[in-house]
């Protein structure tokens, strides 16, 4: 029987850097995965094909609304659905085998299979289709299971019509009308590629606006600019049902008045959150404890509470992030070895790869008015930015809140061209517990999006920005 250091169960970004950490510490690792090609949901139908189509679909509308006004005529403009699907798994299948490059260029053992406890130390293995078991024994074991699509127990999914995210990554026509159960990050990224496609898309929600544990203010600029591409929102709608007739599918809501509301549609996406997976993993067998809905329990060290069984990414607690996993897998392996590693969890930014992109990190408004904490505000819109209107994205702003006493930076939240990108520049000055006035004398290279953060920092020092 083989045995192993560290077993990891699971290659999402949270396994397989969980994965590469343990074998850079000098520990035998190996991981199990019961799909053929690793990544799990982030790089095989999450943030790396849905980013695909974002930017093919951003390519389509640029061509199609932007270029006449840089001059640029194209006559014939066509979609071929096929190519652009094929292209995007050409985009997964480089980087999937990118991670087997990883786990052999770190001699890491990668086990097809679906792993489940035979107890704390011994991982069976079997085939998903079925087949011989193998076990292999472990010192420590890290579970990175993931999570998958919530269900609605009251509308059934039938994957072509009444589709989750996965199969809205597949779609080999431009739909008709897409009807969108969901206004959160997912739902709101998949709503934009086929609206820039040309799809009628409408967003259902049932709070009063989307992508609500953001900063209101971002939720706020989405839905202005969302609906200039053509989204509809429809909020306050309690879904109640959804059903498929040939081609055509049909959602029922109750609307804020108590009234039912029917959508007609080719395509409903059913976009309302993922659930932590944890089935076929035996957890009784190794005594692993569970927590409320469906996560696994672990201690501030992402214990869980049988020593040596680790687990970490979208099935704990915490923001279903790929980076946030990622922090955790490395965080776990030091752990292992005896470092004394930490994770800041309120600089671990949110970002939504809309057009503009939607961003934030540390604390909300919202929050920091329920904490009562004294705070100032900078905001700097884009529309007065060189860069931004040199390119043609002058919507969105960067809004930075700071401390009233300290002007420590507190929180800052951004709509904008790129800002999925510069997010980080806020998350390094925070971790660096910067001042607003500190990244105001920080020089920013012209013309640059990355100015509008200096402004902003300039507009909550003394309201001194230079360009407004
Ligand atoms: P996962 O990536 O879910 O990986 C878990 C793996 O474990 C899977 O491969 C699964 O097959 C395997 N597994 C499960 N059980 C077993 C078992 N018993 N034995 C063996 N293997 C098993 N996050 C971002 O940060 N940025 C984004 O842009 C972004 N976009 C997204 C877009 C979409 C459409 C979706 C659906 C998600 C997106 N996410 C994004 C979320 C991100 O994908 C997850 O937060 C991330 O993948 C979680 O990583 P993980 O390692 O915890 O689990």
């Amino acid at each position: 029987m083989n045995q192993y250091d560290v077993t990891v169960i699971g290659s999402g970004p949270g396994g397989y850097v969980a994965a590469i950490r343990c074998a850079q510490l000098g520990l035998k690792t190996a991981i199990i995965e019961k799909y053929p090609t690793l990544g799990g949901t982030c790089l095989n139908v999450g943030c790396i094909p849905s980013k695909a189509l974002l930017d093919s679909s951003e390519h389509y509308h640029n061509a199609h609304s932007a270029f006449a006004d840089h001059g640029i005529g194209l006559d014939n403009l066509t979609v071929d659905m096929n190519r652009m699907i094929d292209r995007k798994g050409g985009v997964v299948k480089a980087n999937v085998d990118g991670i087997s490059y990883l786990m052999k260029k770190n001699k890491i053992d990668v086990i097809t299979g679906v792993g489940s406890f035979v107890d704390k130390n011994h991982i069976s293995i079997v085939p998903r289709e079925g087949g011989e078991a193998q076990q292999i024994e472990t010192k420590n074991v890290i579970i990175a299971t993931g999570s998958k699509p919530t269900v609605l127990p009251f509308i059934a999914q039938d994957k072509e019509r009444i589709i989750t995210s996965t199969e809205a990554l597949n779609i080999r026509e431009v739909p008709k009308h897409m009807i969108v159960i969901g206004g959160g990050v997912i739902g709101l990224e998949m709503a934009s590629v086929y609206a820039r496609l040309g799809a009628k898309v409408s967003v259902v929600e049932f709070m009063d606006s989307i992508i609500p544990t953001m900063d209101r203010g971002l939720g706020k600029e989405l839905k202005r600019v969302l609906g200039k591409i053509g989204i509809e929102f429809f909020f306050s709608h309690k879904v109640t049902g959804a059903t498929r007739d040939g081609d055509t599918v049909t959602v029922t809501a109750t609307n804020a008045k108590g009234e039912e509301v029917k959508f007609e549609g080719d395509y409903c996406l059913v976009a309302v959150g993922r659930v932590p997976y944890t089935a076929g993993l035996n957890l009784e067998a190794a005594g692993v404890e569970m927590e409320e809905r469906g996560r696994i329990k672990v201690d501030e060290h992402l214990q869980t509470n049988v020593p040596g069984i680790y687990a970490i990414g979208d099935v704990i607690r915490g923001a279903m992030l790929a980076h946030k996993a990622e922090e955790e897998g490395v965080y776990v392996a030091e752990t292992i070895v005896g470092q004394k590693p930490h994770i800041n969890y309120l600089l671990i930014p949110g970002v939504v790869y809309t057009w503009p992109e939607v961003a934030g990190v540390g604390y909300t408004e919202e929050q920091l008015k329920e904490q009562g904490k004294a705070y100032k505000v900078g905001s700097f819109p884009f529309k007065a930015s060189g860069r931004a209107r040199a390119s043609g994205d002058t919507d969105g702003f960067v809004k930075v809140l700071a401390d009233k006493t300290t002007d420590e930076i507190l929180g800052v939240h951004m709509i904008g061209p790129r800002i999925a990108d510069l997010i980080a520049e806020a998350v390094t000055a925070m971790e660096f517990r910067a001042s607003a006035e500190d990244v105001a004398r920080m020089s920013h290279s012209h013309p640059t999006y990355a100015e509008a953060m200096k402004e902003a920092c300039l507009a909550a020092t003394e309201n001194r920005a230079i360009h407004m």
